[in-house]
């Protein structure tokens, strides 16, 4: 397994790292997407991605082997990227979330349930093909930050302490979050992506990283693309991916937990359970990942009193295979412009799928 270890936070000019990356160079410079892109400002550094910090956001459920405990904002400024595949964090994940779902079971469901090989699939190689976008969405905005945005705005966010950056990362990464989120729902080109992690029908932890690519991409786009172009620090957004990570697990974990009288403000698992619910009432419904108050905000909020969410998935087949899960947007995509071009022939879908229908979402507000 590769070890790559990289500082977060330094200022050491970029010629004297050899793993970090010169933007100044080009992408086909860099020996390996592990390095930092820094920006030595007049006054203050940026110091963006390619590092263990933001590998997190390459990976479905960020499943890049960083070690929380060594995030700069607890230890001092040295991340550790042991286990490019994850296989740290999902041995700590399987060690916490199937205890905790025997104990606090929401509904009975089996460990092994179905679809387990198809998740393994989605956790192991799914990072690789989400890595070339997310690079290309945060060097994209480490352009805009250094060439469109003023640089009095981003080195004042880039100075502010990093206790005050990170509450500001996070309600502006779940801004993103939530309107991408519903942009995939409410548009039926990106349902059909994003169909692909509500198949689901026995949602646990490990539900969450059934998610196709694109869907990840577009998610992580609208999270990390505004903190990158402003300028925040590799420390507080590295923070905000950590607390995602475990928050994305969280929430589609098998678990009875609702937050009581926080539960308009926080996602809960009972929130997002919801989202996956595949009762008419709840579709459309709980976009935000973190903030809920998202959701009361944009009036698409669906948490009745006194009863959970117990049927999920959607109201057509699915494949259930990751190679056919990973067609399945191409296939509806093309399917739909046949059909609109008569004569059309109904091509199949292979697998027993078939393209989504639009779904009938409530009106932007
Ligand atoms: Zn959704
Ligand atoms: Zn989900």
């Amino acid at each position: 397994m590769r070890l790559i270890s990289t500082e977060i936070g330094s200022s050491a000019p970029l010629a004297h790292h050899p793993d970090r990356f010169d933007l100044s160079r080009g992408l086909a410079s860099s020996p390996a997407p592990t390095g930092e892109l820094e920006h030595a400002g007049s006054c203050s550094r940026l110091t963006v991605p390619f590092n263990a910090a933001t590998a997190w956001a390459f990976l479905p459920i960020d499943a890049v082997g960083s070690r929380g405990d060594r995030l700069p904002a607890f230890q001092g400024g040295h991340f550790e990227m042991r286990d490019l595949l994850g296989v740290n964090q999902l041995l700590l994940a399987v060690l916490i979330f199937v205890p905790f779902e025997r104990l606090f079971a929401a509904r009975p469901q089996k460990i092994f349930r179905r679809g387990l090989l198809t998740d393994m699939a989605f956790l192991f190689i799914n990072g690789w093909l989400v890595l070339a976008g997310v690079i290309a969405v945060t060097t994209v905005a480490i352009l805009v930050n250094q060439s469109v945005l003023p640089a009095a705005v981003t080195q004042t966010i880039g100075n502010l302490p990093y206790l005050v950056q990170v509450p500001i990362v996070i309600l502006i990464a779940d801004l993103g979050i939530y309107w991408t989120h519903r942009i995939l729902h409410i548009v039926p080109a990106m349902w059909q992506i994003h169909s692909v992690h509500h198949a689901v029908e026995e949602l646990d932890w490990l539900a969450a990283i059934h998610q196709h690519p694109l869907d990840v991409i577009f998610m992580k786009a609208g999270a990390l693309f505004p903190l990158y172009a402003l300028g925040f620090s590799t420390e507080a957004i590295g923070t905000y991916l950590l607390v995602y990570f475990w928050q994305t697990w969280l929430v589609h974990a098998n678990v009875r937990l609702s937050y009581g009288p926080l539960r308009y403000i926080l996602v809960s698992p009972e929130f997002h359970h919801w989202h996956h619910s595949s009762e008419a009432e709840a579709r459309d419904k709980n976009f935000a990942g973190f903030i809920s108050f998202y959701d009361v905000l944009f009036g698409s909020a669906y948490l009745p009193k006194a009863r959970k969410a117990t049927t999920f998935g959607v109201d057509h087949p699915m494949p259930t295979k990751y190679l056919a899960l990973l067609a399945y947007p191409f296939i509806a995509w093309a399917s739909k412009r046949k059909r609109n071009d008569p004569p059309a022939i109904q091509p199949q879908l292979s697998n027993g799928g078939e393209p989504a229908q639009p779904r009938h979402s409530a009106p932007l507000s």
